[in-house]
């Protein structure tokens, strides 16, 4: 809650800086909710074509000077070729979220009514807990989908090995849609415990929802799903 937690840090002198990298600045805009700086990821949605890393900081001059010297002198700055890179992609950040959010959502509708997927994860979700919330912080539902699969991490593994389209990596933010087992890659640091609490079980699977088609995109889906039986 950006509300929340933007008013909360200004009463108690607290720096609030906000990881918008799955929004992007086209469906959320931290600034907005008193955040003092915002970080992207750039190698995700900014570029959103598996091409270049990159990162991007923004905030008051106070506290984006004090990231710059740390940058300048640590040598973790961006190449001249990958901003320029980056600098083209963003001409196109608002067409390609527009279509990673409508096959997000269209997808989304799709595993909700599969008799194989348990719950569905998406912020634009009427099953989402936080909805109403995600609909006032967020234009669109962004480009992410997770769902939890009947039958734990024996059927996802045969799910996940079954698919034919998509790929399987801990990347996220492609043009091409991504399947990922967060329990055993993006989150496998954690303990279980840690994970369950925030909602990884071991059947729970995360998609990147590229910009193929969405009838290939959820055919590649139910065909797995389909095998994995
Ligand atoms: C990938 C990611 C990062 C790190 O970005 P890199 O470009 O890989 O350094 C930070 N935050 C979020 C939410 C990410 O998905």
């Amino acid at each position: 809650d950006l509300e929340f937690i933007g008013n909360l840090c200004k009463e108690n002198d607290i720096i609030f800086s906000v990881d918008n990298c799955f929004a992007t600045p086209y469906l959320q805009k931290p600034v907005h909710y008193k955040a003092d700086l915002v970080i992207h990821s750039a190698t995700k949605y900014i570029d959103g074509q598996g091409r270049v890393l990159g990162g991007a900081i923004l905030g008051s001059e106070e506290y984006v000077k004090i990231c710059y010297d740390y940058i300048r002198r640590t040598g973790a700055s961006l190449s001249p070729f990958n901003a320029w890179v980056l600098s083209k992609s963003l001409e196109t950040l608002a067409l390609r979220m527009d279509r990673h959010c409508d096959n997000a959502s269209a997808l989304a509708d799709f595993l909700s009514g599969h008799e194989a997927i348990d719950t569905v994860v998406y912020p634009h979700h009427e099953s989402y807990p936080q909805y109403d919330l995600a609909k006032k912080q967020m234009t669109k539902g962004g480009g992410l989908v997770g769902c939890v699969i009947k039958g734990g991490l024996e059927r996802g593994t045969k799910f996940l090995n079954s698919l034919n389209m998509l790929s399987l990596t801990a990347n996220l933010g492609d043009t091409r849609s991504i399947a990922t087992h967060p329990s055993s890659t993006t989150h496998s640091k954690m303990s279980l415990e840690d994970q369950l609490k925030v909602g990884i079980t071991p059947g729970f699977l995360r998609f990147s929802v590229g910009l193929e088609h969405i009838d290939d995109i959820i055919s590649d889906i139910d065909q797995a799903l389909t095998k994995s039986k």
